[in-house]
């Protein structure tokens, strides 16, 4: 018998989307004023105007978030967690960071104690800034996997993880090898895979720090669980690409790298693709596989600007790159997002921006029928935004003639104080 915990509904404006903006426009999105989502178990049992959804659920518990913005939560679709104590320290190019910073604090996490304490302070500041989901990459060490889930599982979290993967071109004490990758990823998969809302990720981090072996077998384990994700880095800055062609003399670029290795299908999910080859480019959309959009990554690192026509074609989604990244908050990347758009001559919608950090992450991450929109029989996982969290803000959204005139001054200049609340599996976290 299942406990008879009775149905919630929320009031406020709800914003979600009926099908893909990048195809159909900013009519794509639905808004209702007055709205509500009455949820039950956990699910989304009904949205609509408040006053139909309250008529149809009179029993429901009420609470009224008045003229807060009720969305799908933030899903962040790359996320190194292990990163939160170094986001934003300065550095030079990709290489340097990883050096500089990124090495010795992964080093860290051998010790359980520490990899616990930042995948709770991690939880704590995403589910702070509206995201409810995320794909996060762990380290080297199979504790750093069991550190994140039990946490997110501790929440509730719908929730992707893997160890990273790199047997070369890192410290010693970063290095696992062929077959250990593939043993504690194995041991990992089957402890954590489906377990409640968690989803174990195959993780090998870049092809510079693995060997054309270690990628095979990594590929070999996608064989044999071919449900899971694939997560990994692609073409992210020019000297990276000319560092995987001195590594790689036999592939035909970078791409190629993993897809000879069995590592290129759909459930492929590469973070950053700004450099791509034409070849690359018909190749990705040939395997449906999904690219991860981080702009303030790219921004901050100086990587280049991705091209947001590949979601025409494919599956993107929108992420921090924690702590690569400069900001925990997907409003400060969406704002990101957008920059990024108008410096390619890409205007986007903040129907666009809003679908990508929701709709898109969660079908980069294949999770769109559980995840990312307001719809029956959806997980409850909400994010209620207050439009005018800040003076600034405020005084610029009153003047807003439709709801994408108040909603822009949020993803401009909002931050962890726009999140009103957060719901979980149906439960308020407040
Ligand atoms: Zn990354």
């Amino acid at each position: 018998m299942s406990e008879q915990v009775g149905a919630d509904i929320l009031l406020g404006q709800v914003l979600s989307f009926a099908s893909d903006p990048f195809a159909d426009g900013p009519s794509a999105a639905r808004h209702e004023s007055h709205g509500a989502v009455a949820i039950e178990n956990g699910r989304i049992l009904a949205t609509g105007p408040a006053d139909q959804v309250r008529a149809a659920y009179p029993q429901a518990r009420i609470t009224d978030y008045g003229q807060c913005l009720i969305s799908a939560g933030f899903i962040d679709a790359h996320v190194h967690y292990p990163q939160t104590a170094i986001i934003a320290s300065w550095g030079k190019r990709l290489i340097d960071w990883l050096n500089s910073y990124t090495f010795p604090e992964e080093m860290r996490f051998a010790d359980r104690a520490y990899a616990d304490e930042i995948a709770n302070r991690y939880l704590d500041l995403a589910l702070a800034h509206g995201t409810t989901s995320m794909c996060t990459y762990a380290t080297i060490h199979p504790e750093s996997v069991d550190a994140f889930f039990t946490a997110a599982q501790s929440r509730g979290l719908r929730a992707f993880a893997g160890k990273t993967c790199m047997d070369r071109n890192a410290p010693e004490t970063l290095r696992d090898t062929v077959q250990s990758s593939y043993d504690d990823s194995k041991r990992l998969l089957q402890k954590w895979h489906r377990q409640d809302r968690l989803s174990y990720v195959i993780t090998p981090r870049f092809s510079p720090t693995s060997t054309p072996e270690q990628l095979a077998a990594l590929g070999q384990l996608w064989h044999e669980y071919p449900d899971c994700l694939m997560q990994t880095h692609l073409s992210e800055q020019v000297d990276e690409i000319a560092w995987v062609k001195d590594l790689f003399p036999q592939s035909r670029d970078y791409l190629d790298t993993y897809e000879s290795q069995g590592l290129l299908r759909s459930g492929a999910v590469y973070g950053h693709a700004i450099h791509l080859t034409q070849r690359e480019k018909d190749r990705l959309i040939e395997a449906g596989a999904s690219l991860v959009h981080c702009p303030t990554s790219n921004t901050f690192i100086g990587s280049g600007l991705f091209d947001m026509s590949h979601a025409n074609h494919l599956r993107v989604g929108l992420a921090t790159d924690t702590g690569g990244g400069s900001s925990f908050s997907m409003l400060h990347t969406m704002a990101a997002a957008y920059e990024v758009g108008q410096l390619r001559g890409q205007a986007l919608h903040p129907a666009h921006l809003w679908w990508l950090a929701t709709v898109g992450s969660a079908r980069a991450l294949h999770a769109e029928h559980q995840i990312g929109n307001i719809a029956p029989g959806m997980e409850a996982d909400l994010t209620i935004l207050d439009l005018q969290s800040t003076p600034a803000i405020e005084q610029s959204t009153r003047r807003a003639a439709d709801i994408w005139q108040a909603i822009f001054p949020t993803i401009m200049m909002g931050d962890d104080r726009a999140i009103r609340a957060t719901w979980i599996g149906g439960k308020s976290t407040a």
